[in-house]
C-alpha cells in the first residue's frame, strides 16, 4: 500500500504539484506563509505606492489599470482596494461558461460601487468544443477559463493602450509553488516562455496552438482561439504592460477579503459551498466543482485541503480539526455544485454521466486511492473514492 506524506503543520500532501515537503516535514506553502511575517510590508507598500504614481493618469483622463474581477470576494476587495489607492480601473470579467445567479448578483454589485466595467464573453460555441476536449484530454473542465482570463485580459490591456494590470493572489504563493514565481512581472515573461504558463497557469501542457492544428477541418480559426493564446514576447514587451499581484504588496487573506466583501454587498451562499468548508468560494460557475474534483483525482488534494491549510497557518483551525474536516468533507464525487446536478453541467457539453465516469477513471491516480482485490478502484457505498491513507494521517 503507498502513502501519501503530508506536511506536519498544515494538510497539503506531497502530491499536489510543485509543493515540496522539506525534511523538516513543512510544505512550501507554509515557509512561504512564514515569510511574509517577516516580510517588510511597509517596504512593499512603498514599492506599491510607487507603481501607483507611475501608473496614475494625474489629469484622470484614461483609464490608469485594468483588474481582472470575477466579482468574487477577492475581487470586491482587490477593486475596491485599488480605488483607494487612488487609481481609476477598467475592470473587466471574462464570463463564466455558466454563471450563476449568485454570481451576476456579485458582478452587479461590483459595477455599483462605482467603476467602469466590461464582460468580455467568448464565443459560448467554442468554449464547450474546448471544454469537453480539456476535460477528456487533460482532465480539466475549466482549462478555457483559466487561460482564456490570463490571455484576454492581456489582449485587451494592449489594445486600449491600458499598462498596467492589477492582479490579486498569487495562487502559487499562497499555494506553495516554487518561490521564483512569485512576482507576475517575472512570471509574465516566462509564462510567454512557456514555462510558468504551461507549469502553473493552468494549461496542464496544452496550447491553444495545439487546438488549431487539431481542429482547422472543422472550421475553428486563429480568431477562435486567440483569447486562449498568449500575445508574441515582441508583442507584449513592444506594449511595455506591468502585470503585479496585489497580493505581493499587502498581506493577502482570503478570509478577510470576504469578510470585507460581504460589508460591501457580497452575496454569499449562506451555508458551506458542497465540496468546501466556506460559504464564500467559487459562486461564479456550475463547472467548478468538476474542475476541483479531478484535482482531488489526480493529486488527492481538494478545496478542504486547501481551505483548512489556509486556516491552520493563520491560526484559526488546529490540524485535527483540519483532518477531521478534509476526511469528512472532502473529495466527495461531485453530485451537484451549487445545487445544480452534475447531470445538467455534463449537459451543457453534451457528455453523460457514464461517459464523465470513464474519464474520472482515466485521470485517477491509483496508487492514491484504496483498490479492489482485482486492482479495480474501490468505492463506499455513496460512489466515493477512498484515499489509501486517510486513516494514517497523523493528527
Ligand atoms: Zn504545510
Amino acid at each position: 500500500m503507498n502513502f501519501i506524506k503530508y506536511c506536519k503543520n498544515c494538510v497539503i500532501p506531497e502530491t499536489r504539484p510543485n509543493t515540496e515537503i522539506g525534511s523538516d516535514g513543512i510544505c512550501t506553502a507554509c515557509k512561504y506563509y512564514l515569510n511574509r511575517q517577516v516580510t517588510d510590508w511597509d517596504l512593499r507598500k512603498k514599492e506599491l505606492m510607487k507603481i501607483v504614481n507611475r501608473y496614475k493618469h494625474k489629469n484622470n483622463n484614461y483609464y490608469d489599470c485594468i483588474v481582472p474581477s470575477s466579482g468574487g470576494k477577492d475581487s470586491t476587495y482587490q477593486v475596491l482596494k485599488v480605488k483607494e489607492l487612488g487609481l481609476n480601473p477598467l475592470v473587466v470579467t471574462i464570463t463564466t461558461d455558466m454563471l450563476t445567479p449568485i454570481g451576476r448578483k456579485n458582478i452587479e454589485n461590483l459595477k455599483n460601487k462605482g467603476v467602469d466595467y466590461i464582460e468580455y464573453t467568448l464565443n459560448p460555441l467554442v468554449r464547450k468544443k474546448i471544454n469537453k476536449f480539456t476535460l477528456e484530454t487533460v482532465g480539466d473542465l475549466t482549462w478555457s477559463e483559466e487561460v482564456g482570463v490570463s490571455c484576454s485580459v492581456v489582449r485587451l490591456a494592449m489594445k486600449m493602450d491600458i499598462k498596467l494590470i492589477i492582479w490579486g493572489e498569487n495562487s502559487e504563493n499562497e499555494n506553495g509553488g516554487p518561490e521564483k514565481n512569485s512576482d507576475f512581472f517575472e512570471e509574465i515573461i516566462q509564462r510567454h516562455d512557456g514555462d510558468w504558463f504551461e507549469e502553473f497557469g493552468g494549461t496542464n501542457g496544452l496550447r491553444s496552438s495545439d487546438l488549431l492544428s487539431l481542429w482547422s477541418d472543422e472550421g475553428i480559426n486563429e480568431l477562435d482561439l486567440l483569447p486562449y493564446t498568449f500575445p508574441s514576447r515582441e508583442e507584449f514587451r513592444k506594449k511595455e504592460i506591468l502585470g503585479i499581484f496585489l497580493g505581493h504588496y499587502i498581506p493577502w487573506d482570503g478570509h478577510l477579503n470576504a469578510e470585507f466583501s460581504k460589508k460591501n454587498g457580497l452575496t454569499t451562499y449562506g451555508k458551506w459551498v458542497e465540496g468546501n468548508i466556506v460559504d464564500y468560494e467559487n459562486l461564479d460557475n456550475y463547472q467548478m466543482r468538476v474542475h476541483d474534483y479531478f484535482k482531488f483525482l489526480k493529486y488527492g488534494y481538494d478545496r478542504v485541503s486547501d481551505w483548512a491549510s489556509l486556516a491552520i497557518r493563520r491560526n484559526r483551525m488546529s490540524r485535527s480539526e483540519a483532518v477531521e474536516l478534509s476526511r469528512n468533507y472532502g473529495g466527495k464525487y461531485p453530485k451537484e455544485y451549487l445545487g445544480m446536478p452534475l447531470r445538467e453541467v455534463l449537459d451543457y457539453i453534451g457528455m453523460n454521466e457514464t461517459e464523465f465516469k470513464k474519464i474520472c477513471e482515466k485521470f485517477t491516480n491509483k496508487k492514491i486511492f484504496k483498490k479492489n482485490s482485482d486492482g479495480s478502484l474501490l468505492y463506499d457505498n455513496q460512489g466515493n473514492l477512498i484515499k489509501n491513507n486517510y486513516d494514517n494521517i497523523e493528527k
